[in-house]
């Protein structure tokens, strides 16, 4: 099958099975709706189609590189929601290559299916960029570790039905040695979960508390202690999804369409030569960086892979990201301000907010964005990478 009779299918696929008023959710920008999530990634398992980058023995479909890019695009410009990251990308790829075969039976057909979410307690007030410096302690006691201590940033916390959890269980040596990676039923005694409300109104992030909560041994991937590694492998997994290009190309298309919808000095903006000109930029960096895409991803599928790649790829989809969200906050003008954040979004009528219909999800989306640049590794801490890798010697 060529990459465009793929991409047919694929599209063909989405437009039979994507409820519109779940499209056009998507289409705003907002976080998605998890009982969307559910739905959406059950339908893409009927398919064999939720898992695109697990190996065909765990119920991947077998793709190519650039099929799995392509159908991310079709997904992105029709706005299915996203299938949660924490369990598609995160646990379940270590879970393959570290997990047990019980661990295995047990959660890998529940990420597949939608019925488990995932959520990734790493990062801790004082342990970010400095992940090695984690103070949250794990204590053998018999059959279970006891677990106490405090996450943050703990994305979908409030609705996940497991976390996958870096805990210290040693104190000796360099502090990334002492690290366990675990796996916590929500529902144990003694977690406790407190929202924190982003900039952009919407409710993702949370704290975790964890005291004396009890957590069977056989919940531990891999080895005790070696948790640090497996962390690294896995914040090292899907190299060329940080480039955020279907993302990025779905927004560009929204830029230019309220660009040529709204006025300006009675002329649609897109007329405006100076503002033309900006979002032609913003067309020819896209190109570019799709460009260096493209090329990353053919040396991975002829077996080359080296160098700083995936930090590259960051730094540049997530600024330039964040560029295109910028533009089309301006393109609105009035129509862009803070009444369309998602907690007015929440509170109205999801398919009818009110305003200008082109105006909804874009300055939430403006905001959380703010955030790319910070998580999966800061761009500073992946610059000092590039830096490293490049310059040195
Ligand atoms: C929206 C969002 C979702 C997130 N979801 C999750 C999640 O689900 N689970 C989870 O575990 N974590 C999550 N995080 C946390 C994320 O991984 C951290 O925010 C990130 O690693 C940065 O750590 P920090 O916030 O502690 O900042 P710090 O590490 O304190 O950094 C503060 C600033 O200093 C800079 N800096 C730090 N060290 C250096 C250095 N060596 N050189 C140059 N500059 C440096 C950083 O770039 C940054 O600008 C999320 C964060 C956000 C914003």
């Amino acid at each position: 099958m060529t990459d465009e009779d793929f991409r047919a299918e694929v599209r063909a696929f989405i437009a039979e099975k994507l409820p519109p008023e779940m499209g056009r959710r998507g289409l705003m920008g907002y976080h998605p709706h998890p009982p969307d999530v559910v739905y959406w990634t059950g339908v893409l398992n009927e398919r064999g189609w939720s898992v695109p980058h697990w190996p065909v023995e765990h119920g991947g479909p077998g793709w190519t590189l650039t099929q799995r890019h392509i159908f991310d695009e079709e997904c992105f410009a029709a706005g299915c929601p996203e299938v949660s990251p924490q369990g598609l990308h995160l646990v379940g790829p270590i879970l393959i290559t570290r997990g047990s075969e019980a661990q295995k039976a047990e959660f890998l057909p529940k990420i597949r299916s939608g019925e488990h979410f995932w959520t990734q307690g790493f990062s801790e007030p004082n342990a970010g960029s400095d992940l090695g410096n984690l103070q949250t302690r794990a204590v053998r006691d018999g059959g279970e570790f006891v677990v106490n201590g405090q996450k943050i940033w703990t994305s979908q916390a409030q609705y996940s039905d497991w976390l996958f959890l870096l805990v210290r269980t040693g104190t000796t040596g360099k502090p990334q040695e002492g690290i366990s990676f675990l796996l916590v039923d929500m529902k144990t005694p003694g977690i406790i979960v407190r929202p924190i409300v982003s900039i952009d109104g919407g409710h993702i992030l949370n704290e975790v508390f964890l005291t004396d909560v009890r957590v069977p041994v056989e919940n531990i991937v891999g080895e005790e202690n070696k948790g640090w590694t497996y962390a690294k492998e896995l914040l090292g997994l899907e190299r060329t999804l940080s480039a955020e290009v279907p993302r990025i190309r779905a927004m560009l298309k929204r830029l230019r369409h309220i660009a040529e919808t709204v006025e300006a000095r009675g002329r649609p903006l897109i007329e405006d030569p100076h503002f033309a000109r900006r979002v032609a930029l913003l067309d020819i960096e896209f190109l570019a960086h799709e460009a260096a895409l493209w090329r990353v991803m053919a040396e991975e599928e002829a077996g080359i892979s080296g160098g700083p790649v995936a930090s590259i790829l960051k730094v540049g989809g997530t600024e330039l990201l964040q560029r295109v969200g910028a533009l089309t906050v301006e393109a609105l003008g009035d129509e862009g301000l803070p009444a369309y954040l998602e907690s007015d979004y929440l509170v109205g009528t999801p398919a009818d907010p009110p305003g200008s219909p082109l105006a909804p999800g874009v300055t939430a989306d403006f905001f959380y964005r703010r955030a790319v640049t910070i998580y999966g590794g800061s761009n500073e801490i992946q610059r000092n990478i590039i830096a490293g890798e490049l310059l040195r010697g």
